[in-house]
């Protein structure tokens, strides 16, 4: 038997509990994999408390990412004890994910974990983290540098936030954090950041340009502070968009891009191809200071999975949470 976190829907409505499976219940893969750690990401938050529509099928095992070591492979680029990573490719969507001891998956998703980073610490990066360097990579494929100016992080003090902050920052950016957490500023600033700017500056609806400010941006929050973050960019500057903590909504108009040629960079972890992900793993490797990963994590067990994501959802989650599912 293994423990899991499982999603049903009933006629009662939604539930997530922790509960028992047998080994045979998991899904169809050519590799097994005895999970050591996964996370919460913002993504499991909606899966696991049903706000928003993340599961594609019930029952579910929620998680989106996961670090292990392969138990039994019939994938020729896998064999058993080897150690593993797996971010996104609808695991924990619409596959059963790693919110559990063991996790049977398609070989082609997974990638080995990245040295030197142990399966914990590949955990505190989790999703977020690489997602937060497929951020700075794409700032870098439009030619953003450390000497144009100042770069807004906004949604700073969650996960993605506090890893781009973080790596920003060992880059030597001048990163400016945008936080709704007064009280998380000591913490922004521990990861690097030179000035701590309040999120409601931000997420009101605002004017279609402004003043021009950020050489660059990574925003975590979508709605009205990317609108806002892009009508504050300088001529030809960049912004990289991957959340929707605020909303999904993007009110803005083309002012920005046809007056001052900026570029809005989206950005999606969950289906990227294999050498992209080893290259934004390669780079955490060297741009990431394990001091400041430390910082960023805590740690909880698979029973504090379900109460942790209302937190999450209400903003109270600082920087990342793994999973200790053993
Ligand atoms: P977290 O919950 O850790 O961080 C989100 C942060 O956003 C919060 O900590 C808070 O930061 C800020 N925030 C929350 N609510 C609001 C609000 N109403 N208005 C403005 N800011 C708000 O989540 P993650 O870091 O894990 O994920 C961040 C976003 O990125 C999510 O939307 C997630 O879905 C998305 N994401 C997308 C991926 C992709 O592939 N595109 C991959 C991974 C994540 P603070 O307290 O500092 O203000």
């Amino acid at each position: 038997m293994i423990k899991a976190v499982l999603i049903e829907k009933t006629e009662a409505g939604h539930h997530a509990a922790l509960t028992e499976l047998a080994d045979d219940a998991l899904p169809e893969g050519d590799v097994t994999v005895a999970v050591s750690y996964s996370t919460l990401n913002y993504k499991d938050a909606l899966a696991i408390t049903g706000k928003g529509p993340v599961v594609r099928q019930f029952p579910m095992v929620p998680g989106i990412d996961f670090a292990g070591f392969v138990e039994t492979s019939r994938h020729p680029d896998f064999k058993a004890g080897d150690s593993v990573v797996l971010n996104g490719w609808g695991v924990g969507e619409s596959h059963w994910g790693g919110l559990a001891q063991k996790a049977r998956v398609n070989g082609d998703w997974l990638i080995p974990l990245q040295a030197p980073f142990t399966a914990a610490q590949a955990m505190a990066i989790g999703t977020a983290g690489y997602t937060a360097m497929l951020c700075v990579l794409a700032l870098e494929r439009q030619g953003v540098t450390a000497d144009q100016g100042e770069i807004l992080v906004t949604g700073a003090a969650g996960g993605v936030g506090s890893v781009a902050v973080a790596v920003l920052a060992k880059l030597g950016y001048r990163v400016v954090a945008s936080t709704g957490r007064a009280a998380e500023a000591p913490y922004l600033r521990s990861l690097g950041a030179s000035e701590i700017i309040d999120r409601a500056t931000l997420s009101a609806p605002g004017k279609p340009l402004a003043r021009e400010r950020w050489a660059g941006a990574i925003d975590t929050v979508g709605s009205h502070t990317l609108a806002n973050v892009c009508a504050a960019l300088r001529y030809g500057a960049t912004v990289a968009a991957c959340g929707l903590a605020q909303g999904m909504d993007l009110p803005l108009t083309v002012a920005p891009f046809i007056l001052r040629g900026v570029t809005l960079a989206g950005v999606d972890s969950v289906y990227r191809p294999i050498a992209q992900r080893r290259e934004a793993w390669a780079r955490l490797a060297r741009d990431l200071d394990i001091d400041k990963l430390a910082a960023i994590t805590g740690t909880i067990p698979l029973s504090e999975v379900v109460p942790a994501a209302s937190r999450m959802l209400a903003g109270q989650v600082r920087g990342r949470l793994v999973v200790d599912v053993n």
